[in-house]
């Protein structure tokens, strides 16, 4: 199918409904004046407020906007995911949905990403966020992350991002890994940037997540860290493991068998006992990192499972 428009804006909502109305007229500010052809799809994460309603009622008048409904809360990964899945646009951009991110930095955003970057990241250089509990962690993240991905990007965790469309096509999300995706898209090869935003404090509703979230990202970023060395060949890993031990068991065992040529005892030496545990440990490993091959293979082709599901979908105002 050929994509008709040029930019689809994407936009996870979570009982944002006092922001919504402001976002949307924001966006279209924002973005008419350009005359590109573009959509603004936000997606209700299962809200308990009035989003959905809201939401409704906007398409009917919001010529531009398709609402995607969402069964349940299924998180803001999963919500964007959908989001994209749905985006018709050649470009993409994501941006949270309570407005600290400022509608009117997509241009800018854009314009980079023209000159030939598949992905444009924001970075809150002035972030208004309470420093001790939000600030802080996420340097400490940001630096961590850079290390472990090798993507050395200032602020991970900002929601705004343009993307070329292919950068999206085959990438599967679920966790937080949305942070990640500047990281997975370089593990596929892409071209990333980063251009200084505007950050503004949250004006309704509050944040939607609290410590535990840190613990999920650090998480997610051992799995980053697994794809990244892992997923392509286990047998890299595991196998270059059982092989050192091996190698190790080895060199226990036939120092063992010089002191038994010699005449010597070796009935009770702790180095008899290292040499079968590793020699065991490194069969073991070797055996994992085959095994690891064909979960790896699996993996791969089993795919196809959604990680959310749509109750309906709504361009102006009418079901698809
Ligand atoms: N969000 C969502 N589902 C959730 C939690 C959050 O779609 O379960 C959305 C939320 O509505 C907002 C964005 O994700 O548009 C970021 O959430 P929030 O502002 O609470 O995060 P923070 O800015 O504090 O990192
Ligand atoms: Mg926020």
């Amino acid at each position: 199918m050929s994509t008709p428009l040029d930019l689809s804006v994407v936009v996870p909502l979570y009982n944002e409904e006092e922001s919504l109305p402001y976002l949307v007229e924001q966006l279209t500010d924002a973005l008419r004046p350009s005359g590109e052809r573009f959509e603004l799809v936000l997606v209700n994460d299962g809200s308990s407020d009035r989003t959905a309603e809201v939401l409704e009622q906007l398409s009917h008048n919001v010529p531009e906007l398709v609402a995607v409904l969402l069964r349940k809360n299924y998180g803001q990964t999963a919500a964007m995911a959908a989001g994209f899945d749905v985006a018709q646009g050649d470009v993409i951009v994501s941006l949270d949905g309570d407005l600290q991110n400022d509608p009117a930095d997509i241009p800018m955003l854009l314009a980079k990403l023209r000159e030939g970057y598949d992905l444009v990241s924001g970075w809150r250089h002035q972030r208004q966020d309470a420093a001790l509990q939000r600030k802080l962690p996420s340097r400490i993240a940001n630096r961590l992350i850079g290390r472990v991905t090798g993507v050395k990007l200032h602020d991970y965790g900002c929601s705004l991002k343009a993307y070329r469309r292919e950068v999206l096509s085959d990438m599967r999300l679920y966790g937080e890994l949305h942070r990640f995706l500047p990281a997975l898209a370089f593990i596929e090869g892409a071209r990333i940037t980063e251009v200084k935003v505007n950050h503004r404090a949250r004006q309704f509703g509050t944040s939607k997540y609290g410590i535990d979230r840190t613990f999920r990202v650090l998480m997610d970023l051992l799995t980053v860290w697994f794809m990244k060395r892992f997923l392509t060949r286990p047998m890299y890993v595991f196998g270059f493991g059982g092989l050192i031990a091996m190698l190790g068991s080895l060199l226990a065992s036939s120092y063992l068998l010089v002191v038994k040529l010699m005449g010597g005892d070796i009935g009770n030496r702790p180095l008899l006992t290292l040499a079968v545990v590793l020699g065991l440990a490194g069969i073991q490993l070797f055996c994992f990192g085959l095994l690891g091959e064909l979960l790896i293979r699996t993996y791969h082709e089993s795919q196809g499972r959604p990680i959310y599901r749509i109750r309906e979908t709504l361009r102006g105002g009418r079901a698809v």
